[in-house]
């Protein structure tokens, strides 16, 4: 899998070198280019910001600079277009899934106000939000994107990680869980963790996966 991301600060994507991310991308796992928008703009200071037609308060991003980066990292059109944007289609685990089906994908930063709505007319698939929040620039929410999206590329994740029983992998959340010592400021790990009666165990995981569902988010129910 190939994500390219087009940002005004590629700095903070040094980010992904660190921990399970940093090792897949070292291994050729799955690959990560950021390019910087600004590099694209004509303006003589590099400008890719103007004001809003009709006024309001803020910048927004111009869309020469965008849209020359965008054809220059992806001339053939192989890539799903993503913008992230807080009036997209809000990120979920299928959402996850379906994207790390993806060979190519391309995440589109915004900043300031927003982009030039012609952009995302012209060269944007889908608009995607990673919450009902505002961010001030795009790249946190492409960081959450890339982080999801890549524990369920081939590799990414070692033996010990698996996406098969964690929330939301069957529709639900997880049950809890419990490591050493057996005991902790008198707390006790539930006995049936302890039996080693494995089909026991997964009913009570089962069992607590779904209490624990209707009661956090009794909407994943139904
Ligand atoms: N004026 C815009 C609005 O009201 O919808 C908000 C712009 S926001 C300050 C700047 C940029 O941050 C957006 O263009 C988008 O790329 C990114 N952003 C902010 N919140 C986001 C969210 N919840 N999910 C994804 N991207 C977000």
């Amino acid at each position: 899998m190939r994500i390219e991301v087009l940002t005004l600060f590629p700095e903070i994507y040094r980010s992904l070198d660190v921990g399970i991310i940093g090792k897949a991308l070292k291994k050729n796992a799955f690959e990560v280019n950021v390019t910087n928008i600004r590099d694209y703009s004509l303006d003589k200071h590099k400008r890719c910001d103007d004001y809003p037609y009709g006024g309001g308060p803020g910048m927004l991003m111009t869309p020469q600079p965008l849209h020359d980066a965008i054809s220059a990292v992806d001339p053939d059109r192989r890539c799903v277009r993503i913008y992230l944007s807080p009036k997209g289609v809000t990120l979920n685990q299928n959402l996850v899934r379906e994207l790390s089906s993806k060979e190519n994908i391309m995440l589109i930063n915004g900043f300031y106000e927003g982009i030039d709505q012609r952009i995302i007319d012209l060269d944007v698939d889908m608009e995607l939000s990673i919450g009902d929040y505002v961010l001030t620039g795009g790249d946190l929410a492409s960081l959450v994107v890339i982080n999801a999206v890549a524990r369920y590329v081939p590799d990414v994740l070692g033996r010990q990680e698996s996406t098969e029983e964690e929330s939301f992998s069957d529709g639900m959340l997880e049950y809890p869980q419990y490591t050493r010592p057996q005991e902790f400021m008198g707390l006790s790990v539930p006995e049936v963790l302890l039996s080693g009666n494995h089909a026991e165990i997964a009913k009570w995981r089962k069992e607590q996966s779904e209490k624990i569902t209707e009661n956090k988010r009794p909407d994943l129910l139904k």
